[in-house]
């Protein structure tokens, strides 16, 4: 079988050598919305050389992918053949083989990571046992496989395909099964086609291999394994012990799926030509060159790169503003938790803004009759699958809102879309989704929307401090980086401006900003550059003094954890560490003048915000 894919390549950015393709089975199958065939492209040419006028790649000084300490105590597990027969002591397993696999980690591995990777280590074990007694009543016992990789080459053209996971044969060699490490709910997910499809195919003609270094192509060692006639891929899911078998084929249907599923994605992947911004934008090695990311130095005004190149984002800043310590478990070293728990002021938010969002897609205002009412959801809560609770939840503020509702049905409006951009001056990609982007007439307008329990009586400036998004959206309004796409779609506009939109059940404000103005271009500048630089400068993280660790997703493996705070109190006002309220028999009066105001609420803001999470296993 032969599927060498075309050597053609026209990625956006110059190009000085190509070499050969080694394509993973994740990266290539990640979602559409997701994929950037630039990044990808680039990411399995091992060998290229693209133009001159990178910046170099900086990482971090501790090891910042967690799966990838369990991943290697695994197969150490594995390797000593304690895998094979019945665990005695799971957790004493997981703490011996933890220990040794950091030992053996170049990068310095973080006491919380540490205990987050022993108790993953643990639930992937449970859950191995479970597959094990699964498979048992079925006369199946696995052993170890060695990695194997498929290979297809001809003429001047090599291609290895691969994936990151264990494998495991049957022990008559007739089953081959890969085991794909998830952070939890195994078999809950869908199964990506263009994935599962790579997959399948190494494990129906895959074969051991040399390691030399990453740029160098590997040597296929022929021969050893007998072939397979069943293939199977199984997810195994760390915190929560969960395993389900998703995939189980004979290997001429592996091979089919392959061609049919995969090729035909990869090759137009694989051959570049287009961008899609996103997360990968970050460690992209043709950041400074690529056409579609904007790279605009000095953006947010501070003067020295970032300790390691770095991410922001508005929800990253609430997440650092809650506690520094949480900022840090959580997006730098990628700690993820089982439960998501949030409370109503993130319950009501993300429901408003669904609701929103749904809404104005028609292009058209929202209306009484639109709103879920007593006997009817509504056909725009309805689209969305809500229940009645989620109804009554979102009623009041979406009656507030529709009375001053921007859109008509001359608007061009632009909902969904993902803004990222790289200040190489300060090695961090910026990215944001404005809540909606609207043109009126001559006017595009950058519109943010919160809820609140009740609006209080305070200068509008202050906002930019307790919305990190407002000075955020100004910049990049100034700086004109919106998508291309959606310019060239809304046409022709005279006047930019950023507005917040303030929802609480008994009334709605709009407050606005003209990005044409120096005074707020000035003010946003410097507000967004005081906010950025602690962050970006920060290696130590240190908890805040008001942490929330009651309710703090990576509290169980952090050594400053305190539950029994639940209230901050900023110079005598105090917020509610849960609910994120300022706790109104405070008998302080909120003056906008007064630093404690702008904290307070602004603690208060960020502890009504959801954090971002993605999921995606980068190999
Ligand atoms: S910088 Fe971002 S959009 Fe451009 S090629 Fe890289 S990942 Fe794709
Ligand atoms: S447990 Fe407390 S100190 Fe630790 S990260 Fe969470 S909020 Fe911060
Ligand atoms: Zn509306």
């Amino acid at each position: 079988m032969n599927n060498q894919i075309s050597t053609q390549w026209n990625p956006g950015f110059p190009v000085t050598n190509t070499g050969f393709l080694r394509i993973s089975a994740s990266q290539v199958g990640v979602d559409e919305k997701k994929a950037c065939n630039d990044f990808i492209s680039l990411k399995s040419r091992p060998a290229a050389k693209i133009g001159e006028g990178y910046m170099q790649l900086r990482y971090p000084p501790f090891e910042s992918f967690p799966l990838g300490i369990v991943r290697d105590a695994l197969l150490s597990v594995i390797n000593n053949e304690k895998v094979i027969h019945e665990f005695e002591d799971i957790e004493q397993l997981s703490i011996d083989s933890i220990t040794e696999a950091i030992t053996k980690n170049r990068g310095k591995v973080e006491k919380s990571h540490k205990l987050w990777a022993i108790d993953a280590l643990t639930g992937y074990l449970k859950a191995w046992e479970k597959a094990r007694e699964e498979d048992l009543l079925k006369q199946i016992d696995f052993t170890d496989l060695e990695v194997i990789q498929a290979f297809d080459s001809s003429g001047d053209s090599y291609t290895e395909w691969f994936a990151w996971g264990i494998y495991l044969t049957s022990h008559d060699g007739k089953i081959r099964e890969f085991r794909a490490l998830k952070f939890s709910k195994a078999g809950l997910t869908i199964l990506n086609p263009v994935r599962a499809g790579v997959i399948a195919r190494i494990l129906a003609d895959g074969v051991p291999h040399s390691e030399p270094s990453w740029s160098s192509p590997r040597d296929p060692i022929y021969n050893v394994l007998q072939p397979p006639q069943l293939i199977r891929i199984r997810e195994l899911g760390a915190l929560d012990a969960s395993q389900a078998v998703v995939l189980s084929e004979s290997v001429e249907n592996a091979r089919k799926l392959f061609e049919e599923k995969s090729l035909p994605v990869v090759t137009e992947r694989i051959k570049g030509g287009n961008q899609n911004v996103g997360p990968n934008c970050r460690s992209c090695r043709a950041n400074t060159m690529c056409p579609t990311l904007p790279n605009r130095p000095g953006l947010l005004g501070i003067t020295a790169y970032a300790a390691w190149p770095k991410a922001y984002s508005p929800s990253k800043f609430h997440t650092y503003r809650r506690c520094p310590r949480q900022y840090f478990l959580q997006d730098e070293l990628g700690l993820r938790a089982k439960q998501e728990s949030s409370n109503s002021a993130q319950q009501r938010g993300l429901l408003v803004h669904a609701w929103l969002e749904e809404a104005h897609k028609r292009v058209k205002t929202c209306a009484i009759h639109d709103l879920p009412s007593k006997s009817k959801l509504g056909q725009i809560a309805e689209n969305l699958g809500w229940n009645k609770d989620e109804a009554e939840i979102a009623l009041p503020y979406l009656a507030q809102h529709q009375i001053t509702c921007p859109i008509n049905s001359s608007s061009k409006v632009a909902t969904e879309i993902s803004i990222e951009v790289l200040d190489t001056d300060a090695d961090v990609t910026i990215s944001t989704r404005p809540d909606i982007l609207f043109k009126n007439g001559v006017d595009l307008v950058w519109r943010e929307t919160k809820t609140v329990s009740s609006i209080k009586d305070l200068e509008q400036d202050i906002y930019f401090n307790i919305y990190p998004q407002l000075p955020l959206a100004i910049r990049l309004m100034v700086e004109d980086c919106l998508p291309k796409n959606v310019l060239e779609e809304f046409g022709e506009f005279k006047n930019k401006r950023v507005e917040l939109e303030l929802i609480s059940p008994e009334e709605c404000k709009t407050y606005i900003w003209n990005c044409e103005d120096e005074q707020v271009q000035l003010f946003a500048w410097s507000q967004l550059a005081e906010q950025v630089d602690t962050w970006a400068s920060d290696t130590l993280f240190t908890p805040s003094t008001n942490p929330p660790c009651n309710w703090c997703k990576v509290s169980q493996w952090c050594e400053f954890a305190n539950a029994e705070q639940v209230k901050a109190d900023i110079g005598g006002l105090q917020v509610d560490l849960k609910t994120g309220e300022i706790i109104e028999n405070s008998g302080i009066p909120l003056i906008s003048n007064d630093d404690r105001v702008a904290k307070a609420l602004g603690l208060s803001a960020s502890l009504a915000e959801v954090s971002e999470n993605d999921d995606d296993i980068p190999f």
